[in-house]
């Protein structure tokens, strides 16, 4: 066993460790950015970056992001990430995952882990058995897969996006434009279709297309269209930068919520959007269904989904706090979540008041 922790000393970040066990091909790093609020937790991310600078820039701006994620969404974590150095297709071992445990162990509950681009249940599963620092396994008294929290928490907040345009947030006759039935995408689709609404969609996968043709009668359009929809609610749940200079002056929609990170190309999107009336539920807030529902894995009652469901409705409040500071003032929506998550982080506003407990059967280690 080779495994070597390297601190790296990051301004603003509590603690960012390289991480190296040549033994298991295994190069990566945990980025803890804040446990102001309680643990961090974020998802760990395979890709294959072409440097550790590449690696490190992505870890740095997720870890920060989760922080902002987590203040505003009141649950009791921090913000963290990590990231493994490798393609997924190619150069994931048990070995090498075995070692990651470990180093996630040695943060001593510092960093919680959890699925992310590039790893599977079943990768997490193997990691759990070197650490006990995971959440969202698909075990009794885990989570499991996040995204139905996700997609019922994008409902809502399309629901609170209606609310705040239309004066009531019935989603039955709106029309909604859904970019990507994934995971998410296609949960959304089937809760919006049993709620009345009618459904312009488009995917790169054409069986998920004519899947949602034929399930939910929803008129499908090509992929470089779908922001041109002219409709109630445009909700990206593919991509990131579907918001820049171009896209914007083509909008038909009045409303933009959906799950997608990173929806802004530049943060100045955002108002731009304001100036062109269109409200926008910021990323970070109404996709955080899925974190919500993993934190309660870290209740001492243990993981319970009618408290996550609870949690993850209160999105739809969230919402309606910030469209109506931005509504109130010559703040975009974008600016008025990032205030808010900074004032909750400045006066501790959400901090986990218990210590974590892992529920999950075979936790120990
Ligand atoms: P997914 O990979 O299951 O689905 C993405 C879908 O988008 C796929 O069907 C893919 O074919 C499609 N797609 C790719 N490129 C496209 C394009 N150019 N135009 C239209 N469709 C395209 O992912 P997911 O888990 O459903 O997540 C969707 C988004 O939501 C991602 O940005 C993800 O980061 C974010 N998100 C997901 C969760 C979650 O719980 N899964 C939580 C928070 C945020």
């Amino acid at each position: 066993m080779t495994l070597v922790l390297e601190d790296l000393q990051i301004p603003g970040y509590e603690r960012v460790v390289a991480l190296t066990d040549p033994s298991v091909a295994l190069k990566g790093i945990i980025a803890i950015h804040s446990t102001d609020l309680g643990p961090s937790l974020g998802g760990i991310r395979m890709y294959p970056y072409t440097s550790f600078d590449d690696a490190l820039t992505d870890v740095l701006r997720l870890s920060k992001g989760m922080t902002l994620k987590s203040a505003l969404s009141q649950c009791g974590t921090g913000g963290g990430k990590s990231v493994i150095i490798g393609d997924p297709a190619i150069h994931k071992t048990e070995a090498l995952f075995h070692s990651f445990g470990r180093a996630v162990d040695k943060m001593m509950g510092q960093y919680i882990c959890a699925e992310d681009v590039g790893i599977t249940p079943q990768d997490v599963n193997i990691i759990h058995e070197t650490t006990k620092y995971v959440v969202g396994l698909h075990k009794e008294k885990s989570s499991g897969n996040p995204a139905p929290y996700t997609a019922w928490g994008t409902f809502r907040g399309i629901q609170a996006g209606l609310k705040q345009v239309y004066g009531t947030d019935s989603v039955d006759g709106r029309t909604i434009a859904i970019q990507g039935l994934g995971s998410v995408g296609m949960t959304l689709a089937e809760i919006l279709f049993w709620q009345g609404a009618r459904l312009i969609v488009a995917d790169v996968n054409p069986q998920r297309v004519q899947q949602a043709q034929a399930k939910f009668g929803a008129q499908v359009v090509p992929v470089s269209e779908i922001h041109t929809a002219a409709c109630d609610v445009f909700a990206p749940c593919a991509l990131g930068a579907v918001f820049d200079d171009r896209s914007i002056p083509e909008l038909r929609c009045r409303i933009i919520a959906g799950c997608a990170n990173n929806q802004l190309l530049e943060e100045r999107h955002a108002r731009s959007l304001k100036n062109r009336a269109i409200l926008y539920a910021p990323d970070f807030v109404i996709n955080a269904g899925g974190l919500l529902n993993v934190s309660v894995e870290l209740d001492k009652e243990g993981y319970d989904p009618h408290i996550s469901r609870q949690k993850v409705d209160g999105i739809y409040d969230q919402l309606l706090t910030i469209f109506d500071i931005s509504g109130k003032s010559d703040v975009s929506t974008h600016e008025a979540a990032l205030s808010l998550a900074e004032y909750r982080l400045k006066y501790h506003i959400g901090k986990r008041a218990e210590q974590i407990a892992f529920d999950h059967v075979g936790a120990e280690v």
